[in-house]
């Protein structure tokens, strides 16, 4: 590989990697034993995600360890021991319990990352009913959509939220019977039609019990980016907690003193699961940030919060590395360990920038919303192959498929050939359905695998390489290649900050390949330039791949997630509709 490997010793680890021997760890997990790294329920009552994550740890030192701080945008510093969100949880609970909110019934949450969000999720999931986090960027329309596709029965809100986004959509949601406002500035609120919240939880007690939870009991309704069409809301269970816990002790090493920040926010699965779930199963401080991207704000978070494990996205880190390598060495990173990134192909030149910036790569992972945790992983024990998705996770059977003339599917067991990513369904983050869209659900499963919708390669020593979705894919003159090859090459230049890569139709290639540039600061977009890198791509990707068009643009469209939407590129170039763009980040 042009990038080479980035070989880890000994020396590298301030800690013993919880995943030492990948082949080893393989052989010996079980899903059991990941069970019984948990607790369940007393008195065999099954597994609930709310007592995993904070009550089983009441009576141990932990009850008064920092589960949670919270930075607030303005500079505000919230703390929240074990014990007290025991408790807050336990009221929020209680008011649902005196709500009539039942077993099943689904509570969103529209809300940045407040305080408030933490409890209620936690809070719902004690009370067995089904939490559904929001994007509070989202506008009003995929508000109600996602609203009416889970029938929402409560909506937590805050109060401005409310008042822009929600209030003219109340004569379409007869189904939602209680909507409960947060104050703006977590303060009371006087709202007709609406329950205040601080109210609703001083009346409550703090204590509660759960109630016997069945493993597959719905617990999370989370809605995938709609990076390729519609966004789906995938439904997960109790019982995925075992994944999240495990998961997150293998493929993002937690040890009990960790300071853990995980940078998604909770509209997005990997805010849930890593962001909420995973950190406090395993008893560790996770710090949320309240505040928006800023390359500086953020520096200053991982010096002052001693943040050591750092979970975030390729996106915000080409920003940083946008805003220069200069910026970081103002800040006092020693004690971050260990760096791991979920969402898009994270680009070779990222990690091979972040080692040099931080002294740590990136370790790259893969996931979906539909399969609810981490799948494939570059470990803390494992060499990285920079560009390279890693290694499936213990417990997990991933492969590559193409389907025959039949229909039928089959497994590709030579290295190096793409095909579609594929998993053999069993493990407990699994998603259980698409909501409401049965037959959407059952078009995933085909031969005993759970079809992922990506595409990928094996390389002979087992590390898997992302080639693109398969709706990205580009076809020319008899070759497919993935747009994320591509944009990776383009980045390698040195005026190019970011591109987005598809397939334009032509009479002759059938497609070919072309790609919209986002240029660096000082540098501006010029006939010589274009060539310039058309040569450049030449050079280093070959005729066939290398695009033969390039046209510079100032942004190129992403979900609020940070997926580039490469479908938008492209109905924009053919000046076709626009599709479903309710996840599109505004400009
Ligand atoms: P939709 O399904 O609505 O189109 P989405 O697939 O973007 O949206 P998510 O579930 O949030 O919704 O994203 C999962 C997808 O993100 C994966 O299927 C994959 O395409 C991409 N992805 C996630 N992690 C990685 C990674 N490490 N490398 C490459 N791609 C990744
Ligand atoms: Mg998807």
């Amino acid at each position: 590989m042009a990038w080479g490997t980035i070989v880890k010793s000994k020396h590298d680890w301030a800690v013993e990697p919880n995943l030492a021997n990948y082949e080893q760890a393989r052989r010996t997990f079980s899903w059991e034993d990941a069970r019984r790294e948990l607790d369940g329920l007393p008195g065999g009552g099954g597994i609930n995600i709310a007592h995993e994550t904070v009550d089983r740890h009441i009576n141990s030192p932990l009850r008064d360890h920092l589960a949670i701080r919270w930075l607030g945008k303005n500079g505000e510093v919230w703390d929240y021991t074990y014990g007290q969100l025991r408790d807050l949880t336990n009221r929020f609970a209680n008011a649902l319990q005196d709500l009539r909110v039942n077993k099943g019934d689904r509570v969103y949450v529209l809300a940045g990352r407040i305080p408030e969000l933490y409890i209620i999720a936690l809070g719902t999931l004690k009370h067995r009913s089904v939490f559904c986090p929001l994007f509070s960027a989202f506008g009003p329309e995929p508000i109600r959509t996602r609203l009416t596709i889970g029938r929402a029965k409560v909506l937590v809100t805050t109060q401005s939220l409310y008042e822009r986004k929600v209030k003219s959509l109340r004569a379409s949601l007869p189904f939602l019977e209680h909507i409960v406002l947060i104050g703006d500035d977590h303060g009371f609120t006087n709202v007709p039609d609406t329950i205040d919240y601080r109210r609703l939880i001083e009346n409550t007690s703090n204590s509660y019990t759960i109630q016997p939870t069945d493993p597959e009991d719905m617990a999370l309704l989370h809605f995938t980016s709609g990076t390729t069409g519609a966004p789906k809301g995938a439904m997960h269970v109790h019982g995925a907690v075992v994944a999240h816990h495990i998961t997150a002790k293998l493929a993002l090493d937690f040890h009990r003193d960790d300071i853990f920040w995980c940078t998604a926010d909770p509209g997005w699965v990997t805010g849930t699961s890593y962001g909420i779930i995973a950190p406090l199963t395993s008893g560790i401080t996770s710090i949320i940030d309240e505040g928006d991207f800023d390359a500086e704000r953020w520096y200053g978070i991982l010096q002052s919060q001693k943040i050591t494990i750092w979970y975030s996205a390729p996106t915000a880190i080409r920003m940083l590395m946008k805003a220069g390598s200069d910026v970081v060495r103002k800040y006092d990173l020693r004690s971050l360990r260990f760096l791991s990134s979920v969402g898009e192909p994270l680009n070779p030149e990222a990690v091979v920038w972040s080692k040099e910036a931080f002294g740590l790569p990136f370790h790259d992972n893969w996931w979906q919303t539909e399969t609810g945790g981490i799948m494939i992983a570059n470990f803390a024990a494992m060499n990285i192959r920079p560009g390279s998705m890693g290694r499936p996770l213990p417990g997990i059977d991933a492969a590559i498929v193409r389907m025959t003339g039949d229909g039928s599917v089959e497994e590709i067991r030579e290295p190096d050939v793409q095909g579609e990513l594929a998993l053999r369904p069993g493990w407990p983050s699994m998603f259980r359905a698409y909501w409401d869209e049965p037959e959407r659900y059952k078009k995933c499963f085909a031969g005993g695998f759970y079809l992922t919708g990506d595409l990928a390669k094996r390389d002979q020593d087992g590390y898997f390489w992302f080639i693109g979705r398969k709706d990205d894919v580009i076809k020319t003159s008899g070759h497919l290649i993935g747009p994320f090859e591509v944009e990776s090459i383009l980045m390698e230049h040195k005026a190019v900050a970011e591109s987005g890569v598809i397939g334009k139709p032509d009479p002759v290639a059938l497609e070919i390949v072309k790609a919209f540039v986002v240029l660096r600061e000082g540098y501006k977009p010029s006939e010589d330039l274009r060539r310039a890198l058309l040569a450049f791509a030449r050079t280093r990707l070959g005729a066939v791949v290398a695009p033969k068009e390039i046209e510079f643009v100032t942004s190129v469209p992403r979900t609020r997630s940070g997926k580039i939407m490469r479908r938008l590129l492209k109905a924009r170039e053919l000046g076709l509709p626009e599709g479903d763009i309710s996840t599109l980040e505004a400009d």
